[in-house]
Order: structure tokens, then sequence, then C-alpha cells
């Protein structure tokens, strides 16, 4: 059986930042004082510690760019300009053991929001380089698909730039391109290397990116056991085989958003790595051709290519 060993660090750092017009000195005191909610308990408990620091840091002392800060929705992309151009921000960092996870990174994320809503501010995640959807109450539960990976579609057909055949109107345009790339980013402060996968023709990038989605929530579903066991090693060996099915899909979205595929096939994707940090999926190994004629055939559920999309990703927008 063909194997994949990668080191798991025993601590992860997740940041989160907030923009806003006057960010206060003292935002213990505030977060303190902010109101009743599900981990208000838990950031007064941990406030001041590695485990949740919070800081003022403005232009003279920033050791990030905010210019890099992008929406994910196309209706966010106002505010992601006002995030780029801000001055004043307020950091919120979790150093946390891993086996802390989610509950380090969510208690850090509803920090962030609490200081938002305080201060009228925009928070975005360092992580993923995404802005937050506004205004979005950290959920007492963790639902993979709450913008923790990162996970959004390319600009529609390269902006514009490829006018490779549909598949559904040309067969032959099944491979008529190979555009995209999706990577998450984000699996890294749960201790897993990033997935990726790539050459995908532009028709096909949610399937691609919904087989990105579930094997990521295999996965972590898979390390949170392999964590619960206490393992003493700094490395972890998996399968580079990985059978998914419709669980691991249905359980990205939570139940809420849970797609009844007909008949919920299972179906294989094979992982394989490209640094320590940084694993492509695809195709099983004995599958005769390419990610292409994998993503447009009959051996990923239905599920893959109708599912509908979150509150969080981006539709395609037009064409530039
Ligand atoms: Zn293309």
């Amino acid at each position: 059986m063909s194997t994949i060993t990668f080191p798991v660090p025993s601590t992860t750092t997740s940041r989160f930042a907030v923009a806003g017009t006057s960010i206060p000195g003292d935002l213990a005191d505030l977060l303190y004082e902010s109101p009743a909610g599900p981990y208000h308990a838990h950031i007064a408990g941990r406030l001041g510690s590695p485990q949740l620091q919070v800081t003022r840091e403005d232009l003279t002392c920033l050791r990030w760019d905010p210019g890099q800060i992008t929406a994910s929705r196309p209706e966010d992309r106002q505010a992601a300009r006002a995030f780029n151009d801000a001055t004043e921000f307020a950091v919120v960092t979790a150093f946390a053991p891993i086996t802390d996870q989610p509950r380090g990174v969510q208690v850090a994320r509803a920090a962030a929001q609490a200081i938002a809503d305080a201060v009228g501010g925009i928070t975005a995640d360092l992580i993923t380089g995404h802005l937050l959807t506004p205004s979005t109450t950290e959920r007492a539960h963790f639902v993979l698909a709450d913008q923790w990976l990162g996970d959004v579609l390319p600009p529609f057909r390269a902006n514009g730039r490829c006018t490779a055949a549909e598949p559904g109107l040309d067969p032959e345009g099944v491979n008529g391109c190979a555009c995209v790339r999706l990577r998450t980013r984000g699996l890294r402060r749960f201790g897993l290397p990033e997935l990726q996968i790539g050459e995908v023709a532009c028709p096909h990038d949610l399937a691609a990116l919904n087989v990105l989605r579930t094997t990521a929530r295999r996965l972590l579903t898979d390390h949170w056991s392999w964590l619960a066991t206490g393992p003493a090693a700094g490395a972890r060996t998996i399968a580079a085989a990985l059978h998914l099915g419709h669980g691991d899909f249905d359980g990205f979205w939570d139940g809420a958003r849970r797609v009844h595929l007909t008949p919920p096939a299972p179906f294989q994707v094979h992982l394989c790595p490209l640094t320590s940090r940084l694993l492509a999926v695809g195709p099983p190994a004995d599958f005769d051709g390419t990610v292409n004629d994998w993503l447009w055939g009959d051996t990923l559920p239905l599920g893959m290519y109708d599912v509908p999309r979150p509150p969080a990703a981006a539709p395609h927008p037009a064409a530039a």
C-alpha cells in the first residue's frame, strides 16, 4: 500500500485582523465588556495567554500587508478595498497546541468578530488571506465550510482569457484547457498539509473545488481521530489512496446544507506529496486518463457538479 508521511507540528498559529477607523488601545477591556456569546467565557479565560493575544497595530508597526487581503465574494469587494486602505488594526493571534483545535481558532475568530462588532470594523483571516463575511457569529460547533479553507472558485474562464469549448457542447472539449489550479489555505492551522488540484479545465472548476473540499473534510476528521489517540510522534503516515463517501461531502457543509447524492456513490482520490506541506489531489492511481477525464467522467458522485454554493463562495463573476 502506497503511503504518505508528513510532519505534524505540535502547535500552530492563527491570526485574524480587524480594520477600523479608530481602534482603541485597550482591546482586552473591550473584549471583557463585549456582549456575552457562546465564546465569551473562553475569550475571557484565554486573553493574555499565547492562545489569545490581542494587539493594536498601525502602519508604523505592521508586519503583514493589508493590501494582500481579498474578498471571496463580489459583494465584499468594497469592504476589501476599505480594509486594504485602513491604517489601524486589531490583530488577534492564537498560538495553540493542535490538540486544542478547532476550539482555539474558533475562540480567536469569535474574539476578532466581537472587536469588529464593537468598533464597526472589517475582519480578515490572515491565514486564508480573505475577508470574513460581515457580522458572522461564530457557531458553537465547527463547520469546515465556514470560511476556514480559503476555498473559492477562480475568476470565470481565467477572467475571459480562456475560450476552450464547453464539454457539454463538445465532448472533445473535456481537455480543452488546463487553466485552473486550486489550493486550500487553512489546513495548516490544524496541523495538516494544504491540498492542491491542478491542470483542471475551466468547465470543471466547481467539481474540482468540491473534490478538494471533500478530501479536506475527510483528512481533517481522520486527523482529529488520530490526535485523539495521543500520538507521540511528530509525524503522521496515511494511505495515499483515500476512499471518500457522501458523509465526507455532506460533512463539509454541515447538516443544513446536506446534499443527497443519488446514488450515494463512494469515490476514491489519490494523494501525492508535492512538498512536506502540500499534497496534490488527483484521480485514483489506476485511472486511465487526465484529471479532466476523471472530473467529467462518471466516477464522481453527481453532487460534485451541482451543489449549491455556500454564502461564502464567490459566484462566477462576469468575464472581464
Ligand atoms: Zn480554461
